[in-house]
């Protein structure tokens, strides 16, 4: 399989990275955010979720946000959907696109949703409705795919279980999220070979966090198996607040740095995206993991004068 020459990178942070922070980030401060994402050309966006307010009260305000966004341009605004009564906002609101999601271990979905993945199934084809009834695009996303940190190693055959009733629901595509941060390349190739061979319809996106530190290496993997769609997150943040010792999204400049490198377009503006994640790093008040807004691109040259003699 040949590596893609562009791929679709969507910018998780909004989503995946304040939902799990202890604090409130302010509304104009997330509109901010966003803009500045589309600003720099990054062509989807998951920017909130129309979770309950009580559950997640991070992300009350999601449409209040996007009120606030620019809608001139390409970048799909996507948003979480939990169930009916979200698909319901979500249209309301006119979302460009909802993701709907649900674990591929029962233990994780029942913890994470309170729902059997059957369950989780049935209440899909009401979002299905309701979207499709919008004329909205739904994507579904299976948590855990790649390894729950309570049952360990998940079925591929699993994984095509739920795809195929994603492809009966009409689901655009699928994507595959290594919540807890449990993939290894041999894992993704054998997940993403048994997709592409049982449900090839639907095309497949894949959502790694960092948390063993071979986010990236995945992806190339990921790459080699001819997938061109990533989730990444502004400085590396992002967490599951119900998965124990998750921590962030791989780096969304990290990545494009990555990709551009190795010849494959993005269509984001990086210098544009590392002023993003610093802008990200100042409101958040903390370091974030991100590495390239630290180092800088590789020929981003220095003055001699400014660099101190070093041995080794
Ligand atoms: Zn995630």
């Amino acid at each position: 399989m040949l590596r893609p020459s562009k791929i679709e990178i969507t910018e998780v942070g909004p989503r995946d990275g304040l939902q799990a922070e202890s604090y409130f980030v302010p509304t104009k401060e997330k509109i901010a955010m966003v803009n500045n994402l589309i600003d720099a050309g990054i062509p989807r966006i998951e920017f909130s979720s129309f979770v309950s307010p009580r559950a997640v009260p991070q992300l009350a305000d999601v449409t209040d946000v996007l009120a606030g966004l620019n809608r001139s341009t390409d970048t799909i605004l996507a948003a979480l959907v939990p169930n009916a009564r979200g698909a319901i906002r979500a249209c309301e609101a006119g979302v460009d696109e909802i993701i709907v999601f649900m674990s591929a271990s029962e233990s994780h979905n029942l913890k994470n949703v309170n729902r059997t993945v059957d369950e989780s199934l049935a209440g899909f084809y009401d979002v299905a409705k309701i979207a499709g009834d919008a004329g909205i695009p739904v994507q579904g996303v299976i948590a855990t795919a790649l390894g729950c940190p309570f049952e360990g190693n998940v079925p591929v055959e699993q994984l095509s279980y739920i795809a195929k009733q994603y492809r009966e629901l009409g689901f655009i595509g699928l994507g595959l999220g290594d919540t807890t941060g449990m993939a290894t390349p041999p894992v993704v190739q054998k997940a993403v070979r048994h997709l592409q061979d049982t449900v090839p319809e639907l095309p497949i996106g894949l959502h790694f966090h960092n948390t063993r530190g071979i986010g990236l290496v995945n992806v190339l993997v990921g790459l080699d198996e001819g997938v061109a769609k990533y989730d990444a997150s502004f400085g590396g943040m992002g967490e599951c607040p119900f998965a124990p010792k998750a921590t962030g999204n791989i780096c969304t400049e990290d990545l494009v740095y990555l990709m551009h490198e190795l010849g494959i377009e993005t269509g984001i503006d990086l210098t544009k995206l590392i002023d993003v994640a610093k802008h990200v790093e100042r409101v958040m008040g903390r370091e974030l993991p991100g590495q390239l807004m630290k180092a800088g691109p590789r020929l981003e040259l220095h003055s001699m004068s400014d660099v101190a003699t070093a041995s080794g």
